[in-house]
C-alpha cells in the first residue's frame, strides 16, 4: 500500500505516518526528516537545505526528487510507504507519478489532514522530540509522564526544531498555501484524494484515516 498523507507544517503527517507504519509494516518516508539528517552529517545537500529550510522556504524540487527516488528504491519499502511532507509542489507530484509507472507500482490514496492555520501555530511552537529515540512530544497535548524524561526510552536529552520558531513558521504557512495546496485539486482529479478533520484527537485522526484504508470512509 502506497499512501500520501498531505497538510499543512503541525497537522499531524509524522504521528499519523509513525502509526500506519506499525500498524502496516510499512515505510515512513519524511523528507524533512531524510534533510534534517543530511545538514547534521554535514554533506552537500544538508549544506545546501540547512539556510532554505532555516527560512521556511522549500527545498528545490531537483534535489528532493532524488532523494526520493533513491529511498523507495530501498528494500524497507518492499510492501509500500507513507510519504509524509513529499510531495510539497506539482512538479514534485507529477516526478512522482513517473517515478511509480517506471517501477510499475500505483498510489493507492492521498490524505488530507485539514487544520486551521491558527491551531497549527500553536501545535508547532509547543512540540519537541526526544533526541535518541526520536519519540514526539508537545508542552500541552502530549506531554511526557514525567517531566524531562522519554516515556518510550528513558532518555532525557529532546530537541526543536530549528525552524519551528513562531517567525519560520509563518513562512512555511505561506509556503504550504501558495506551493503545496495546488496538490488537492492535483489528486483530486486523480480521484485519489480523501479529507479528514486534522483538528480531532490524534485517535480519532487515526480512525478516519483506517476507515478510509479499508474503504468505509
Ligand atoms: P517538514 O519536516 O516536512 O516540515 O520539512 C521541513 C523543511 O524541509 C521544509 O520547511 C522544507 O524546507 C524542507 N522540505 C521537506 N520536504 C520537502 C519537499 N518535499 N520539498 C521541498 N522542501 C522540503
Amino acid at each position: 500500500m502506497n499512501l500520501i498523507l498531505l497538510g499543512p507544517p503541525g497537522a499531524g503527517k509524522g504521528t499519523q505516518a509513525k502509526r500506519l507504519e506499525e500498524q502496516f509494516g510499512i515505510a515512513q518516508i519524511s523528507t524533512g526528516d531524510m534533510l534534517r539528517a543530511e545538514v547534521k552529517s554535514g554533506s552537500e545537500i544538508g549544506l545546501q537545505a540547512k539556510a532554505i529550510m532555516e527560512r521556511g522556504e522549500l527545498v528545490p524540487d531537483g534535489v528532493i526528487t532524488a532523494m526520493l527516488a533513491a529511498r523507495v528504491s530501498r528494500p524497507d519499502c518492499a510492501k509500500g510507504f507513507i510519504l509524509d511532507g513529499f510531495p510539497r509542489t506539482v512538479p514534485q507530484a507529477e516526478a512522482l507519478d513517473r517515478m511509480l509507472a517506471e517501477k510499475g507500482l500505483r498510489l493507492d490514496h492521498v490524505i488530507e489532514l485539514k487544520v486551521d492555520d491558527a491551531a497549527l501555530v500553536e501545535r508547532i511552537a509547543g512540540r519537541f522530540t526526544c533526541a535518541k529515540c526520536g519519540a514526539g512530544y508537545h508542552d500541552t497535548f502530549k506531554p511526557t509522564a514525567k517531566p524531562g524524561v522519554c516515556d518510550s526510552c528513558g532518555s532525557t536529552e529532546f530537541t526543536r526544531r530549528a525552524d519551528d520558531r513562531a517567525e519560520t513558521v509563518a513562512a512555511r504557512l505561506e509556503a504550504y498555501h501558495r506551493q503545496t495546496a495546488p496538490l488537492l485539486p492535483y489528486y483530486a482529479a486523480q480521484g485519489k484524494l480523501s479529507g479528514v478533520d486534522g483538528m480531532a484527537s490524534m485517535d480519532a485522526v487515526a480512525r478516519q484515516i483506517g476507515a478510509i484504508l479499508t474503504g468505509k470512509g
